[in-house]
Order: structure tokens, then C-alpha cells, then sequence
């Protein structure tokens, strides 16, 4: 199936466009005018290789994505519609695939997307059933034809036409969350990312940091750069944490404040400053840029990518234009001594912190019961098998994992991936894998202030022992929710879930 888009992004003699639009709430809505009005600028227009459709964006519910996506395929160019957890479960995320693939949307910017903010009656339900790391799994094995077991064997299905991208952030300001955002970021792409676009932020030496990991690391799938079109108020919310993800500094907000006495509230300058970071991004490497931000429109657009393309030859001049560094914010690279951007050394990282003592000792426990090497691996693994039907091993286990883990027994137990914090009960986005976009300076998006982010926690303690690199390499299934409300324990012992698997335990020989 043909996907210009694609063969964009991929040309790399092409520096690709895309334009973010919002469909809105409501079915025939102005909104819903204003999007199709911008389809058909864009169509005209014919330098925009992709139109990006939110997905319920900012956790508040919208017309959907993939329905709108079909409707923009229809009208003539490439919609890539944002394809995120909150809201579905694993099924439901399937289910939507195989009709976007009847569709021929193909394109799909895969998120664990903003948590749910609003709804019909209160807040709607969180779901985030699977992180992105599933869900491009999931859409990896449907591009190999999904198999699954059928009454007479394994039953293999055609194979489908995504492609599928992830979003990365460079502008985390804890090397915890930096350094667990590019461990995702090789998750990402090793479970099927084909394009990788950047969270919303405006120091070049972080966009410079990205482009350069990118090479030192190999990935051979193009990064998108992103320019949100900014003005004072979403600036300010930006900087006071109030749009998750997003980094702006005190420096630049006061740069805007100045900007929005002129007589057109600023419009002209942060046009302008769209325009050199189009010209930086091209200058610097990446493969293409998506043009977001609200209101704005279609002249906006093309306003950005011609001055863009007029200002690229001279990118490197304007770089002195964003240095927005964060307080004590932490870089991947040294900062190169001729200029703003980097060198190629790795810059120091901080010392070991400190770790508490229940985390100690769940390690103490676990390295020795729960590990096949483990001095009481055997007589635990006998004792749970004898026991593992036994009400009182189940309230023993229960009373135990809730008071000092908060657990909520979910029976496929992944507390030994995030170093003792359960994921299901303290990261209110379930992510297994590594850290959501969304933590601010160390804090959870849904918490901010209150709780740490569970994985920020978890590379603290890892890095006490030297151990952080290990969550890059450590892939977590999903749930398996045929074990809810059954012993984790009994689980692992008896070879059932995915730990015991990744250790290799098996389920022991029937007795006769
Ligand atoms: S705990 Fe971390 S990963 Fe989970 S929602 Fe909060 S910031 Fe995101």
C-alpha cells in the first residue's frame, strides 16, 4: 500500500513537514470545520508531507484520531494519527489497528498520551493496559502477520502496513529521567519505532544532544524535530509545569513577555523564532520537523517552513538565540568549547546516591530466595509448591506485598524491574518499562511536588550498586491479567509468568 509519507521521511534527500491539528470536541463542531478547512490548505499547498491528529490531547475527550485520520487519508495527504494507552485497553488497541489498516492510515505516533483529566460525569478511567514498548511490539507482529492459537493450530493473519514512530525527550533536567528517557528510547526502536520525534522544548544544545546520540548510538530511523509555536501564555504554563512533558526556562518567558507588548502580541517574533529552529534542526541533522502549537494556522505554516528554508545556510548563527538551559539541568555530552552545542565525550555523571533501607533489604530477600542461584532459592521454591493452594500462604503473601509494596495484586509481579516499587500501584500510568515523558525535575506527571517518579526512584537505587544501565536491556511484558488476584509467588515458583521465564524457571514434573 502506497504511504507518502513514508517515502518522505525516508528519503534522505528530503527534510520532511509535518503540521499538528487538533480535531476537537464534538462531531460537526466548528472545531471539526476549522481541521477539515486546514486539511484542504494543506492538501493545496503540497509541501506538507503529514497532517498529526491529537488523540484526546491533554486528557480530555475529543472526536477520535483514527476516524478523523481516514477522513484526511480520503481528502488527499497523509494523516499520522496519535495513537496512545489512556484510554483503551489491549484489545481495544487491536481492535482500532485493523481498522485503520482497512483505512489506510498507516502512520501512528505511538504514546502513553496525557492522563485522563476529564470525562462524561468526573475524570474517565486511566487504562494504560500496555505501555508504547507493547504497543509497537503489537504493531511489529502485525506487520509480520499476527499469529495467535486458533482450535487446530496457529492461526497467522495477512500482514498489515503501519508505520509506527515514538517520541523521545531530550529536555529532562535529572540525569535520572535524561538517562531513562534514551534507555526507552533504544526500547523504542528496538520494539519497531521507525521514526522518532522530540518532546516540545527550546535549548538547541538539548536538540543538538538527541541528533548526536542518535549517531553515536546507530539508529538508522529518522528524528523529527519539534517546533511548538510559542506564545506567552502557553510559555508561562509551560515553565510552571502545567503542560506535562513540555520544558520552557524562566529566561525565555521573560523573552516572551517582552515580545507580546508589540502591536501584534507578538506573533511576528515567535514566528521568527519557529523559522530558525525549522533552519537549526535542518542545519544540525534531523530528518524533518512537526509544527505544532495551538492556533495556529495554515499562512503560519508556510510562513515557518519559507523563512526556514531562506535562514537554513546560516543555521549555526542562530543558535546563541536558544541557550535556555535548565538550573543544574544535566547534559548527556560536554559542552564543546568553541561554541553552544557539544562535543563528543560523555559529560561526568553525579555520585552514587543514597538508597533506603527496605530497598536493601527486598534485595537481600530476593537475591536470596527468589533467585535460581539463590542460597534459599530450592527450599522456597519447595515450600511455595507445597503451599501454594493454601489460604493462609495467599493472606501471608497478600498482607506482606501490600505493606511494604502497596501491592495490588496483579499475580504477574514486576517488582524486580523497578527495583522493589511496584509499578501498578505507584506509577499511576502503569509503565513497565521505563518512565512516561511526562516527570518533571524527578516528580511524577500526575503528582507533581508530592511523589517521585517510581522510575527515577528505580535508577537511584540501581545506581547505588552500578546497576541503572540494566533497565536499557530489561524488556517487561504486559500484565498477563489471567493472574490477577492469584499468587505472584506461586506464579514464579511453578514457572508461570514472566519473570520466571526470563530466569528460566520451569514448572516442576507432575506428581504421580
Ligand atoms: S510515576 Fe513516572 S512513569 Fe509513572 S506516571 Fe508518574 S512520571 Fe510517568
Amino acid at each position: 500500500m502506497d504511504n507518502h509519507y513514508r517515502e518522505a521521511l525516508l528519503n534522505k534527500d528530503h527534510f520532511s513537514v509535518e503540521w499538528e491539528v487538533v480535531p476537537g470536541r464534538g462531531s460537526f463542531e466548528k472545531a471539526q470545520e476549522n481541521f477539515i478547512s486546514k486539511v484542504e490548505q494543506a492538501v493545496a499547498y503540497g509541501k506538507i508531507d503529514a497532517l498529526t491528529i491529537t488523540d484526546n490531547p491533554g486528557g480530555n475527550p475529543s472526536i477520535s484520531s483514527e476516524i478523523m485520520g481516514a477522513e484526511v487519508k480520503k481528502l488527499g495527504i497523509e494523516p499520522m494519527a496519535y495513537f496512545t494507552c489512556k484510554d483503551k485497553s489491549r484489545n481495544q488497541l487491536e481492535n482500532l489497528l485493523y481498522g485503520l489498516e482497512r483505512s489506510g492510515v498507516a502512520n501512528l505516533l505511538v504514546m502513553s498520551g496525557d492522563y485522563p483529566a476529564s470525562g462524561f460525569q468526573g475524570r474517565s478511567r486511566p487504562v494504560y493496559d500496555l505501555d508504547p514498548i507493547h504497543v509497537l511490539q503489537l504493531i511489529s507482529a502485525m506487520n509480520d502477520g499476527l499469529e495467535y492459537p486458533g482450535m487446530k493450530g496457529l492461526i497467522k493473519l495477512k500482514t498489515t502496513n503501519f508505520f509506527p514512530g515514538a517520541v523521545a525527550s531530550p529536555f529532562k533536567k535529572l540525569e535520572s529521567e535524561q538517562m531513562l528517557q534514551y534507555y526507552k528510547l533504544k526500547k523504542k526502536i528496538a520494539a519497531g519505532a521507525k521514526f522518532i520525534i522530540t518532546q516540545t522544548g527550546y535549548d538547541a544544545r538539548k536538540f543538538h544532544e538527541l541528533v548526536q546520540l542518535k549517531k553515536q548510538a546507530g539508529y538508522d530511523v529518522p528524528f523529527i524535530g519539534n517546533i511548538y509555536v510559542l506564545p506567552f501564555g502557553a510559555g508561562r504554563a509551560m515553565s510552571r509545569n502545567m503542560v506535562p512533558g513540555c520544558v520552557v526556562t524562566d529566561k525565555l518567558v521573560e523573552i516572551l513577555d517582552g515580545e507580546r507588548k508589540a502591536e501584534d502580541k507578538g506573533k511576528a517574533a515567535r514566528l521568527l523564532r519557529s523559522s530558525k529552529m525549522y533552519a537549526f534542526m535542518k542545519g544540525m541533522g534531523y530528518d524533518g520537523v512537526h509544527i505544532s502549537g495551538l492556533g495556529v494556522s495554515f499562512d503560519d505554516v508556510v510562513q515557518i517552513i519559507e523563512q526556514g528554508e531562506e535562514l537554513v545556510s546560516g543555521w549555526q548563527d542562530v543558535m546563541s538565540e536558544f541557550d535556555f538551559p535548565q538550573k543544574a539541568g544535566f547534559y548527556y555530552f560536554k559542552r564543546a568549547s568553541d561554541g553552544l552545542l557539544n562535543n563528543e565525550s560523555q559529560a561526568p555523571r553525579t555520585a552514587r546516591p543514597e538508597v533506603p533501607f527496605s530497598y536493601k533489604f527486598s534485595r537481600l530477600v530476593h537475591n536470596s530466595c527468589f533467585e535460581p542461584r539463590g542460597l534459599m532459592f530450592k527450599v522456597t521454591q519447595k515450600l511455595v509448591d507445597k503451599s501454594a493452594e493454601s489460604g493462609f500462604f495467599r493472606l501471608v503473601e497478600h498482607l506482606s506485598k501490600v505493606a511494604l509494596f502497596e501491592c495490588m495484586d496483579c499475580g504477574d509481579c514486576a517488582l524486580a524491574d523497578v527495583a522493589y516499587i511496584c509499578p501498578m500501584s505507584q506509577c499511576p500510568k502503569n509503565q513497565r518499562n521505563g518512565p512516561c515523558g511526562g516527570s518533571y525535575e524527578g516528580w511524577c506527571e500526575v503528582y507533581p511536588n508530592e511523589k517521585k517518579c517510581v522510575w527515577v526512584q528505580a535508577y537511584d537505587r540501581l545506581k547505588n550498586y552500578g546497576e541503572e544501565g540494566k533497565i536499557e536491556d530489561n524488556l517487561v511484558p504486559p500484565p498477563n491479567w489471567d493472574f490477577f488476584h492469584t499468587s505472584s509467588w506461586a506464579n514464579y515458583f511453578l514457572g508461570r509468568d514472566h519473570s520466571a521465564k526470563k530466569v528460566g524457571i520451569q514448572a516442576p514434573a507432575k506428581k504421580s
